[in-house]
């Protein structure tokens, strides 16, 4: 096998560029340092722990079988840690969009053109499922770094959390022109750090982060088990705390839920207020499709949005995908669209939804399994309030998350259905005042939709 880890690693990092995608291999390869290459074994030096464990969990196969082919037989790569990055062309390291210059305070004004116009408060219909979000999200909007803080959103995918971080950008720079305002996603904000380290320019990624007014972290949960990430996202976020800086976070989970993030972040993310984005019910599906078709030149009717919104209760992404597909069949053939077509159009989605649908077994198994009741107790005529307060649970989940009347629901909990609505009455009374049940409920739905 040829030893020469310089030559043999030119040879691997190329074929390597062709089969990575660009970002990655500037992020990733490009500053490894070859080191040696004795007895099948291929040592590469990175700066340090962070691109080690990353490079080991992600991309060791296939930088193993590059090395491989360039060195003529099988080799085992191992990361080095320590290591100078080679050094990157000239060329590149102008063109990294981390050590790009900071855009002068004029150009800021460019600012707004980051964010999704459609994604402003204005667009945004509000419903049982998201009002206490929404509050939120428009009193920090108003008073920055005052209202609550950090303010931690968290939901299933496509219920609005994007759509509201984006909202309380724009309508704080429509306040405050020259507001530093940085949205990035989690992800991002961890390529902008690693970019940092790479190219030795924390110092500038730092003064970037903790000099803004809000900071925005869209799905925070790619944190998990990132440890240098966190701990440099700590200091970010001390740092913005103690001067009064906004901070906003979504994730799929409550803090206390995500895996693998360090207690210390778990409870800064719980100082200020964690509010949760709930599936919108019947009704709220049926507004936020006539406001997206507000925009649009052709109209669906009234009924034909409702069989939509009766179908697509879980992701408002794909009830618009279902309007958006309507609305391009009626411009493209100029036909309107009726029952019967809109279902065959929609079958996929269709499809899609009924997988994810949830059935009244499933909640009563969910809910009694979390209340340690049987299953049996959901339907028996058993009243201790041991049992009687899971089963009202369950019926109130049961009017939320299937389209089932409340005379369907009570059969199914061998009941009639003036219990079915004292019982949602009583158990939405009781979320209105306590916070704690509140989360309870929440981590029962989300057990329920998986
Ligand atoms: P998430 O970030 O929670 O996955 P998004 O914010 O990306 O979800 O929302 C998905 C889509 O649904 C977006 O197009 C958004 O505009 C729309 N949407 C979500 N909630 C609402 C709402 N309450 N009113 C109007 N549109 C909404
Ligand atoms: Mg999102």
């Amino acid at each position: 096998m040829p030893g020469d880890v310089t030559s043999v690693w030119a040879t691997a990092s190329a074929r390597l560029q062709q089969v990575l995608n660009e970002d990655t291999f500037e992020r990733w390869i490009a500053g490894i340092r070859p080191l040696s290459l004795q007895g099948g074994v291929c040592r590469l030096g990175v700066s340090n722990d962070m691109f080690s464990d990353w490079l080991a969990t992600n991309y060791q196969s296939v930088i193993q079988e590059a090395v491989s082919l360039a060195a003529g037989g099988p080799a085992k790569v191992v990361f080095e840690s320590g290591h100078e990055p080679a050094d990157l062309p000239a060329s590149q390291a102008a063109l990294s969009p981390a050590t790009g210059p900071r855009p002068a305070a004029d150009e800021r004004d460019e600012a707004s053109s980051r964010f999704n116009r459609h994604y402003s408060f204005d667009n945004f219909v509000i419903g049982e499922n998201n009002k206490f979000a929404h509050a939120a999200c428009s009193a920090v909007a108003k008073n920055p770094g005052k209202a609550y803080n950090p303010l931690f959103i968290y939901g299933g995918t496509g219920l609005g959390k994007t759509h509201l971080l984006q909202s309380v950008a724009q309508d704080v720079l429509s306040r405050r022109k020259r507001a530093r305002i940085e949205y990035l996603t989690s992800e991002e904000f961890f390529n902008r750090f690693i970019d940092g380290l790479r190219d030795k320019s924390l110092p500038k990624f730092r003064q970037i982060f903790r000099n803004v007014d809000v900071l925005l972290i869209d799905d925070v949960h790619f944190f998990t088990g990132k440890e240098q990430l966190q701990e440099e996202f700590f200091h970010t976020f001390n740092a913005l705390y103690n001067a009064h800086k906004q901070i906003i976070i979504t994730s799929d989970r409550p803090p206390h839920e995500i895996k693998g993030l360090e207690k210390r972040l778990v409870s800064r993310f719980e100082w200020g207020l964690a509010t949760e984005v709930q599936s919108p019910d019947l009704e709220t599906r049926v507004a936020i499709l006539r406001r997206k078709q507000a925009d649009q030149s052709v109209k669906i009717d009234d009924d034909i949005l409702f069989f939509i919104a009766g179908y697509i209760k879980s992701n408002i992404r794909r009830l618009e995908g279902a309007l958006i597909r309507l609305i391009s069949h009626v411009s493209l053939t100029q036909t309107p669209v009726t029952r019967e077509l809109a279902e065959k159009l929609l079958q996929p989605m269709l499809d899609e939804e009924a997988s994810g649908a949830v059935s009244i077994e499933r909640i009563q198994k969910v809910v009694a399994e979390y209340y340690d009741v049987r299953v049996a107790d959901m339907t028996s005529k058993a009243r201790p309030a041991n049992i009687a307060f899971p089963r009202q649970v369950a019926m109130y989940l049961a009017r939320r998350l299937t389209d089932c009347s409340s005379p369907v629901i009570g059969e199914q909990f061998r009941r009639n259905h003036a219990t079915v609505l004292h019982a949602v009455t009583s158990v939405a009374a009781r979320l209105e005042k306590e916070a704690e049940f509140r989360q309870a409920v929440a981590i029962l739905e989300r057990k329920i939709r998986n």
